[in-house]
């Protein structure tokens, strides 16, 4: 018999998940080259090449005993030093190798950063829309998650509607820009005012405030779009990154957090992650794979690829007189229905083979998210099947 409290987590898992297995039932019923497939931000682009040969090179080159052991729950020492180091390089920062924990990916990142700093009751905010997991991750630390309403004509954070909702019991709030699902990339003029609202509350409550800004998406990005680094505007700011995308490597499950020396109770923070790391069952993030891509810093995944997608699709859509933000980064479009139900309105794109995940996965109704990962001939083939969806709310 599994847990009550179980039950309702298995009730309400993912939407999305619950369409790819569909997807592929689809594609055994209708042939998967006349399925077109949105709902799942797996990367369609191939990993760099460098990371098969860092891989290579670890196993034929590093000490015995090394690359498979056990150490630091934190991660190899070399790892976060080269770490920090090309953070450092890249965003003017100054972060040593005990600000860098190596993680299960971002999931990882932000459960350990979560039982860190979370107790019971505590709350967690974010903005809508927003990646559902949130949802769960506070809730496996007894915290609540308290969604902003979205400003749906930009996606932009609304800040006056944070301000309402930040109280005593806030401890955390999550950010996720480039964002999924909409593509959007906050400003520094953004993370300033962010941080003003931020720091003013603290000072209003006595309390700590952590800004936990989750950066899978950092390095897609179009357009020469910046991503400025959170840690030089928010004292209390801890980042969340992933190499899920930015180097196409989710089955591999690596990533870090950076927690700064500015926190407050940095030591604490740090030395409680590690802790966390270990007793959520994570132990260390996997070893070969941290020594792979520590070899990898600097190489990249071909946006270019993305960016054809995004042009494509967003191109296409609003000529039909679909309306979405056109995104600057990540790789999903948030496109708003032309009715009010999401759900129906993915039900009926389903009618043309289209699967698209309703907003309210997302906390944001009147919304589907499109992942535009895909491969550039499933988004050609799919252009007819969008034509006809638009044609059947007559626009
Ligand atoms: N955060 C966001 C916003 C995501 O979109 C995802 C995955 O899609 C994750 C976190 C989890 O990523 P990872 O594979 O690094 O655990």
């Amino acid at each position: 018999m599994i847990a009550e409290r179980m039950k309702e987590l298995v009730k309400g898992s993912s939407v999305i998940r619950a369409m790819f297995e569909e997807g592929k039932n689809m594609a055994a019923l209708y042939g998967a080259e006349n399925v077109y497939d949105f709902s799942l931000g797996n990367p369609s682009v191939e990993p760099p090449k460098e990371i098969a040969n860092a891989i290579k090179a670890v196993l034929d080159t590093e000490k015995p005993g090394f690359v498979h052991g056990y150490m630091n729950n934190a991660g190899y020492e070399e790892v976060r030093q080269a770490i920090a180091y090309s953070l450092n390089k890249r965003f003017g920062t100054s972060f040593g190798q005990k600000n860098i924990l190596m993680t299960v990916g971002a999931a990882g990142g932000l459960n350990v950063i979560l039982k860190t700093i979370l107790d019971p009751g505590d709350e967690v905010v974010t903005f809508a829309p927003y990646f559902g997991e949130y949802r769960n991750y506070v809730a496996n630390f007894g915290g609540k998650l308290v969604a902003v309403k979205p400003d749906t004509a930009t996606f932009q954070p609304d800040l006056a509607e944070l301000e309402k909702v930040l109280n005593k019991a806030t401890k955390a709030v999550i950010i996720n820009t480039p964002n999924n699902p909409t593509g959007v990339v906050y400003s520094k003029e953004t993370l300033e005012n962010l941080a003003k609202v931020l720091e003013s509350a603290e000072k209003r409550f006595g309390t700590s405030i952590y800004l936990v800004s989750d950066e899978p998406y950092r390095e897609l990005v179009y357009d020469g779009v910046e991503v400025p680094y959170v840690t030089k505007f928010y004292h209390n700011a801890v980042v969340g990154y992933s190499f899920s995308k930015s180097l196409s490597l989710p089955g591999e499950r690596i990533g870090y957090l950076v927690i700064p020396d500015t926190l407050d109770d940095a030591e604490e923070v740090i030395n409680a992650a590690n802790v966390a790391n270990r007793i959520l069952g994570f132990v260390n993030a996997p070893s070969l794979m941290q020594l792979a891509v520590a070899k990898c810093l600097d190489a990249k995944v071909n946006v270019d690829a993305y960016d054809k997608n995004r042009k494509l699709l967003y191109g296409t859509l609003t000529k039909l007189g679909f309306e979405c933000v056109k995104p600057d980064g990540a790789f999903y479009l948030f496109m708003k229905c032309p009715i009010e139900d999401d759900k129906e309105f993915a039900a009926r794109a389903k009618k043309y083979n289209l699967l698209l995940v309703p907003g309210s996965s997302f906390g944001c109704a009147g919304f589907v998210r499109i992942a535009y990962c895909v491969d550039h001939a499933m988004i050609e083939r799919s252009l007819p099947a969008f034509e006809k969806l638009a044609k059947e709310f007559g626009l």
